[in-house]
C-alpha cells in the first residue's frame, strides 16, 4: 500500500498566539510531533503534500468572508508555515516529492489538482495531519474517504480551538469513516 502525508494548514495564523484565526495552545502543543512524522515522511521518500489554505483580502464571493475574520492572506507572513515545520519545509522544498499547494476551501480536495498528484502516483493510503481536526482535515477525510482512499489520522499531530469538535471528529473518522486514529 503506498501511502502520501498531508501536512493541512498548519500556519501562523492557524497556530501562532497572535494569528488571525489561531487555534492558539492546542495548536501549538503538536508542533514537535508534526514535525517528526513530516520528517519521517519525507526522508523515506513519501509524497509530502503541503494543503495550505489561501485568500485574497475582501474576496466578497468567497463564502468564508462572512465567517471568519481575514486569515491566511496570499502573500503576508500569516500564511507562513508555524515553527519547525517551516524550516523543515525550507530545507526539502525542492525535493520532487515535497509538493506545497494552495488550497481555498476547507478540504485539501475541493478545486485542486491533489486526487490526479496521487492517482498518478498509485498512492491507496493518506495520512492527515495539521489543523483543525473538526474543519479543515474533516473536510479532507470526508472527501478521501469518497474517493476510496484510506485514513490514517495522526492523533498527536492534529488539533482544533474546539476540544468538543476535536473529539467528535476523532470518533467519527473511527466509527464512519474506517480510519485508523494512531
Ligand atoms: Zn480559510
Amino acid at each position: 500500500m503506498k501511502k502520501a502525508l498531508l501536512s493541512i494548514d498548519y500556519t501562523v495564523d492557524f497556530v501562532a498566539e497572535d494569528g488571525a484565526l489561531t487555534c492558539s495552545k492546542p495548536g501549538q502543543d503538536i508542533e514537535d510531533s508534526i514535525t517528526a512524522i513530516t520528517r519521517e515522511f519525507i526522508e523515506e521518500q513519501h509524497f509530502v503534500v503541503f494543503a495550505i489554505d489561501s485568500h485574497r483580502k475582501g474576496d466578497q464571493y468567497h463564502p468564508e468572508t462572512n465567517l471568519f475574520p481575514p486569515h491566511n492572506i496570499i502573500g503576508t507572513p500569516g500564511r507562513d508555515l508555524f515553527g519547525s515545520l517551516k524550516f523543515l519545509y525550507e530545507k526539502h522544498q525542492h525535493e520532487e516529492h515535497v509538493y506545497w499547494m494552495d488550497k481555498t476551501r476547507y478540504s485539501a480536495f475541493a478545486g485542486t489538482d491533489l486526487e490526479q498528484k496521487l492517482r498518478e502516483r498509485g498512492i491507496t493510503e493518506l495520512h492527515l495531519t495539521g489543523v483543525c481536526t473538526d474543519i479543515c482535515i474533516l473536510h479532507t477525510a470526508v472527501d478521501a474517504y469518497n474517493k476510496g482512499f484510506q485514513l490514517v489520522i495522526h492523533k498527536n499531530a492534529v488539533a482544533s480551538f474546539n476540544p468538543l469538535g476535536h473529539d467528535w471528529a476523532l470518533q467519527h473518522f473511527t466509527s464512519s469513516m474506517g480510519a485508523k486514529v494512531v
